[in-house]
């Protein structure tokens, strides 16, 4: 029998696809999104700064647009995983799933978002989304004016702006570089005269208690009293490899290569949301899934034309 054939299929079901998927259905495309639903945000209780769902479980706010996508019956929501993808003499993508179906559609969209790979401090699973973050927009405001932790070097060289962004939230604040921190003379001089605490040390561990984290423990034993940390770097890697395999190009800083609204170099394939840009948050997915639903439901009413 022959794949059945619809106009988008999305890959993940995160803000970025979901607000996709809304755009298309309401222009009456035929969609298939299929999530495997393991998001980079699961691991944090409430997620914050999204208008008029600020202090939402990152769950809810999914569930909240499933339910909304159920009115658009052009719309297949599907809990599965896509493993690969095929691309026909004719342009078309047909998506294969972990639970052996296939999906042949004229677009494709991948919005699945980003994996990490945090650092291997002991403590850390205990405390990452619950008081060590990788966001002060997302969780900075719970803990202003808190005793605070930078925690990290950063590979692009950019320590010390990292460390007048955090300190817009706390004063308290101190960094602990788990090596030899990237600052010169000058920045560490600024440092010391903001009362900011470097620690070059290695990082043992973090020590907590039922999510709050209590200390920093450095290597040669000392311990460092703070409520709450961000990380410089959370080791994010793209979720799938799929689009590489069909011919995109990582960037450097580990991100697939797109242009305008989140097409790549292969026509009518897509990437948006964390997938794009390491980081969107989700107002930032939201309205990119806007975008490329936009500009795909153009694409295709100029061939059907
Ligand atoms: C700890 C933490 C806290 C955060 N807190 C906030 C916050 O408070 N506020 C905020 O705005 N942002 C927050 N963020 C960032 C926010 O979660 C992301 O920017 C946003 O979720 C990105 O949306 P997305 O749709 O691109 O990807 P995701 O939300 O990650 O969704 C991607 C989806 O694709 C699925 N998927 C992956 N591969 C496949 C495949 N092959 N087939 C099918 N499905 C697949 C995944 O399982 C997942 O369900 C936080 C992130 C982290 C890590």
């Amino acid at each position: 029998m022959a794949d059945q054939v619809v106009d988008v299929v999305i890959a993940g079901g995160g803000p970025a696809g979901l607000s996709a998927a809304l755009v298309l259905g309401r222009s009456l495309r035929r969609v298939v999104l299929i999530d495997e639903g393991k998001p980079r945000n699961a691991v944090t209780r409430l997620s914050h700064g999204f208008l008029t769902r600020d202090g939402t479980e990152p769950e809810q706010l999914r569930m909240l647009a499933r339910e909304e996508l159920r009115r658009y019956e052009t719309v297949d929501l599907r809990h599965d995983t896509i493993v690969s993808v095929e691309r026909a003499a004719d342009g078309q993508f047909r998506s294969l799933t972990k639970e052996g179906q296939a999906v042949t559609s004229r677009m494709l969209v991948f919005a699945t978002g980003m994996k990490e790979k945090l650092p291997h401090w002991e403590g850390l699973s205990d405390v990452y989304g619950r008081s060590v973050f990788p966001c002060p927009y997302c969780d900075g405001w719970e803990l202003r004016d808190a005793p605070l932790a930078l925690l990290g070097n950063c590979s692009d060289g950019n320590l010390l702006a990292h460390i007048q962004l955090i300190r817009t939230w706390s004063r308290d604040l101190v960094v602990c570089t788990d090596g030899a921190a990237k600052l010169n003379a000058e920045e560490r001089e600024q440092l010391h005269e903001r009362g900011i605490s470097l620690y070059e040390q290695p990082i043992a561990a973090l020590l907590s208690s039922d999510g709050q984290l209590t200390h920093i423990e450095l290597a040669d034993g000392q311990r460092i009293a703070r409520r709450g940390a961000f990380l410089t770097n959370t080791g994010a890697y793209e979720a799938t490899d799929i689009p590489r395999q069909l011919g995109v190009h990582l960037e450097p800083r580990g991100v697939y290569q797109t242009g305008n609204h989140g097409l790549t170099r292969l026509p009518g394939l897509y990437i948006i949301g964390d997938a794009k840009h390491a980081f969107t948050g989700v107002a930032g997915a939201v309205s990119e899934g806007y975008e490329a639903g936009v500009a795909i439901n153009h694409a295709l009413s100029i061939e059907d034309w």
